[in-house]
């Protein structure tokens, strides 16, 4: 039984993949997939030894060695070529960590793999960098579990790029179109905190104009695009 937020990272991972999740912890993901015969093979890949420990424990736990690999390694660092991944999922991490994680680990991809990211924070981050990696998301997920709101951003490697708006790659061009409770519940929220900012800087003696101003301008889009 995985969470509402893992599941949903499973549910775009195609039956027979050939999987790489990175930074797996207790490779929940892999293991949940492989018991239901939907993986091929799996990497489990972890940078720390803890959580690597943990990959390794669970995986042999479950009699799963024989598909899932733990592989203590940075990132995409984990992925060789003869795996022949067809599929990455990175989770539970923020936003620049992952597309760190996808720069530094750029000669593992073959422009051929499922990209399945769930940043918890700057996913604008994300959607940039896929589209200036020609990776064209096909779908986006947002999702509230245990107080917290989690957005999921999936794609697959394209030919010609879409280019998005700064509007799309903040808020989510599906998401937008969807302006789901979820999305606009979580958006109310940053509007609520940048309404504190800007009546603390109002308050404040010397806090420049234009620095109000642009948290107002962030403010008034939220109202606009979302609410
Ligand atoms: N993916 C799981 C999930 O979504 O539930 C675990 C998320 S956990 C919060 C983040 C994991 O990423 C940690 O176990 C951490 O050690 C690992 N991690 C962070 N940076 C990493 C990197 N560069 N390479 C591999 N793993 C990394």
């Amino acid at each position: 039984h995985l969470s509402l937020r893992l599941q949903t990272v499973a549910d775009f991972v195609q039956p027979g993949a050939r999987l790489a999740d990175i930074g797996s912890d207790h490779a929940y993901l892999p293991v949940y997939l492989a018991e239901k015969g939907l993986l091929a093979k799996a990497v489990a890949g972890e940078v720390v030894r803890g959580p690597y420990e943990n990959a390794v424990s669970e995986i042999k736990k479950e009699g799963l060695d024989n598909v899932i690999m733990a592989r203590l390694a940075d990132g995409l660092a984990a992925i060789k070529p003869e795996d022949q991944i067809d599929t990455v999922t990175i989770a539970g991490m923020g936003g620049t960590l992952i597309t760190k994680i996808l720069d530094d680990g750029a000669d593992r991809l073959r422009h051929q793999e499922r990209l399945i990211l769930q940043p918890n924070v700057g996913e604008d981050n994300v959607r940039r960098w896929l589209q200036e990696h020609l990776y064209g998301i096909i779908a986006e997920r947002i999702l509230a579990e245990d107080g917290h709101i989690y957005e999921i951003i999936v794609a697959d490697p394209v030919e010609t790029p879409t280019t998005f708006s700064e509007t799309q790659l903040k808020f989510g061009p599906f998401l937008l179109r969807e302006k789901s409770p979820v999305l606009q519940d979580k958006w109310r929220k940053e509007q609520a905190r940048l309404d504190d900012v800007i009546a603390t800087m109002q308050r404040a003696q010397h806090a420049p104009k234009e620095k109000i101003d642009a948290f107002i301008n962030q403010r008034n889009q939220i109202q606009e695009v979302v609410l």
